[in-house]
């Protein structure tokens, strides 16, 4: 999924198979890894077409001024010397976080590195998530959902295909199922998702549907 105007990313391709047309020989694709240079330049396109979104689109929901989280990024959860701290702690490792009192989000590398792995629409998903967060923050109380994770991937379907609309990310073919794949490894196997915080795999899958099809709005607790 990079921004309009780049070539696409390895990954996203490099899983499938691909016969060569009429006389040639079959050709089979092997995946490489990506590079930690087309990583860094994801996370900073996911970074700038998520704040653009909602920077662009606030008012047509919401009251009130969007302001930008401040965005602390990629961290050595391995390192609590260096990590970013939230509520006293070090931020850890194989996770990503949106810390209230710092109004900051921050991305552990490891989890940007494993994920990219698999695709490159993985560090979208966690931008758009945690940004998700900051959102809810920004959110009058009866405007948030209880179940506050589920409610950051609503809005991260939201403003990844929001911002698409919008020409500020372009989807490569297979996208949909990595940004799918993504949120069933995030519900399955990594410590931010035990269903009991996260949801099982199913509902992200259908909260991210949500925003993606009905935008911020399909996000919102129903009122009374
Ligand atoms: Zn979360």
């Amino acid at each position: 999924m990079p921004s309009a105007g780049r070539p696409l990313a390895s990954l996203a391709l490099a899983a499938t198979f691909s016969l060569a047309g009429a006389g040639g020989a079959a050709a089979v694709t092997v995946p490489e890894p990506a590079p930690v240079e087309n990583l860094e330049q994801d996370i900073k396109t996911a970074q700038t077409a998520t704040d653009a979104y909602w920077a662009t689109h606030w008012n047509e929901f919401f009251t009130g001024t969007y302001t930008s989280p401040t965005v602390v990024g990629l961290y050595d959860g391995t390192n609590p010397a260096t990590a970013p701290v939230c509520g006293g702690q070090p931020l850890g490792p194989g996770n990503a976080y949106y810390c209230p009192e710092g109004d900051y989000v921050a991305w552990d590398i490891g989890l940007m590195e494993t994920g990219y792995l698999n695709g490159d629409a993985w560090p979208y998903l966690v931008v758009a998530h945690e940004w998700g967060h900051a959102v809810q923050y920004r959110l009058a109380e009866e405007l948030r959902s209880q179940a506050a994770e589920l409610q950051a991937d609503c809005f991260a379907g939201a403003s990844l295909f929001g911002a698409a609309a919008d020409g500020t990310l372009v989807f490569e073919d297979g996208d949909q199922q990595e940004l799918e794949a993504a949120l069933t490894a995030l519900a399955d196997q990594t410590p931010w998702t035990k269903a009991g915080d996260h949801g099982n795999a199913a509902e992200r899958v259908e909260a991210f549907s949500t925003g993606r099809e009905g935008g911020p709005a399909a996000c919102l607790p129903e009122a009374p």
